[in-house]
């Protein structure tokens, strides 16, 4: 029997193991979420080959296997296999089954991808056909087999949308070994004005997504290990003063549900994506590990292993944009602009935003910059088909391009035409709302840079 409820509210929430009385249904024979890994020592060199394991520099146990990345891998799997090459690996026995609920264009699928590591994405959730369609153009021989509006529907086994004359769509035919949940974070952003009000919490219309649908989901598959995926809102309390936080009250939910055997173990990180690019996007990942299938002290050592991981990357230089963005003349990001002006994807991406706020956001930052809100001296001239605008643009994004125009042209004391110098190595991030001041630069820290699929905008 796993802890009380008690036992696991008075946990330390600070990153320590917890025991949960989370429950799993029959376990079928599953393969440990096992990698194979060969780290190379020169993680820069290694982009040109398979690499190969060494065998004297080493800090622990010898892999048993070698960890065979593509030479297109990414940056941050090179350096993800250096950082842990002295751990010893499992043989991978079979691609690993994973379902995705709503996370991110099923983000962990190109985790698998990037770390070559052979998986079977059974099914995968998302409301955004934008969404949807980045992940399959980009998980060739990887596509989920099924694809839902979201977890709702998926949990359900309704018929999916690559089936919708299916009487049913199966979410998860076979026991998952790995499921990725990301709910959504909108009710427990501290970037959301009315955060901390009374009732906002919990009176916001995707609040149930993340709490009973969550929970839904995840009796409905019960997954090897499952990582559930917040913002750290989610840690702080429902309201200005309060102690009860949504992280407690979706544990308390996990909790009383008794028919779920034989549980699982939790652990709980707080990471930052900071420490490997530099963009504060501190997250909260709830890792469940079946209990069927793992040990505590297993459980324990994923968690010592993903804390020493961290450890060793504060160590080492984060990337900075400029390394890991194409040049804004480069062919692909030219290419991308034309296609994203053309009629074919103009009615994908464009999604309304919330009447009045924008003009809202403007008039006041509009108001501190002491111009009329109907100046617009940079988008006035600029060519909105080469920039991807379109050929109308979107009132908002242009507003905003000419807000951040301003705003610079005011603080280094110059003209309009001066700035757009000084502005080639400033990023907008043209998804962010105007309050936010999205202004990300190619060096040092940032704050934003999103990973949201669309413009959103009102014509
Ligand atoms: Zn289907």
């Amino acid at each position: 029997m796993a802890s009380s409820g008690e036992d696991l509210l008075e946990a330390n929430w600070g990153g320590l193991l917890d025991e949960a009385a989370v429950h799993t249904q029959t376990l079928s024979q599953l393969t440990d979420e096992a990698v194979q890994a060969c780290p190379s020592s020169d993680e820069s060199s290694a982009h040109d080959a398979v690499p190969v394991c060494e065998s004297s520099e080493s800090e622990g146990p010898m892999p048993t296997q070698s960890w065979s990345l593509k030479p297109a891998s990414p940056w941050w799997a090179y350096r993800l296999v250096h950082l842990t090459r002295q751990y010893s690996r499992e043989e991978i026995r079979r691609p690993v089954n994973i379902i995705s609920g709503c996370a991110g264009v099923s983000a962990e699928s190109f985790v698998f991808k990037a770390l070559n590591i052979p998986f079977n994405l059974m099914s995968a959730s998302d409301p955004a056909a934008h969404c949807r369609a980045f992940a399959d153009e980009n998980l060739t021989n990887h596509q989920a087999t099924h694809w839902f509006a979201g977890i709702k529907q998926q949990a359900e086994g309704t018929a999916c949308l690559r089936h919708p004359y299916a009487e049913r769509c199966q979410g998860s035919p076979v026991q998952a070994d790995v499921a990725l949940l990301g709910s959504p974070c909108h009710p427990f952003s501290s970037q959301r004005s009315t955060r901390w009000t009374k009732g906002s919490v919990e009176g916001h219309p995707e609040f149930d997504i993340s709490m009973s649908q969550s929970l839904k989901w995840i009796k409905a598959f019960l997954p090897g290990v499952l990582i559930y995926e917040q913002v750290m809102g989610f840690t702080q309390p429902f309201f200005e003063k309060g102690s009860e936080t949504p992280l407690l009250r979706f544990k308390q939910l996990l909790l009383s549900q008794r028919d779920i055997q034989p549980g699982y173990w939790l652990v709980t990180l707080k990471l930052d994506m900071k420490i490997w690019l530099p963009i504060a996007r501190p997250r909260l990942y709830l890792v469940f590990l079946n209990k069927g299938k793992y040990t505590k002290d297993q459980a324990k050592t994923f968690k010592d292993i993903v804390e020493d991981i961290c450890a060793r990357q504060q160590q080492l230089p984060a990337r900075t944009l400029a390394d890991t963005l194409l040049a804004a003349d480069d062919a692909l990001v030219q290419q991308g602009l034309q296609r994203k002006s053309s009629k074919e994807l103009s009615g994908l991406h464009l999604q309304p935003a919330r009447a009045g706020r924008w003009q809202e956001d403007s008039a006041k930052w509009r108001a501190e910059l002491g111009v009329l809100r109907t100046y617009h001296p940079y988008t006035q001239t600029l060519d909105l088909q080469k920039a991807g605008l379109g050929t109308v643009g979107c009132k908002r994004t242009l507003d905003l391009l000419d807000c951040v125009t301003l705003a610079a042209a005011k603080k280094a004391r110059t003209t309009v035409k001066r700035v757009e110098q000084l502005l080639s190595e400033t990023l907008v991030d043209v998804s962010q709302s105007h309050d936010r001041r999205p202004l990300p630069k190619l060096e040092g820290p940032n704050r934003c840079l999103t990973t949201s699929n669309a413009d959103c905008c009102a014509q």
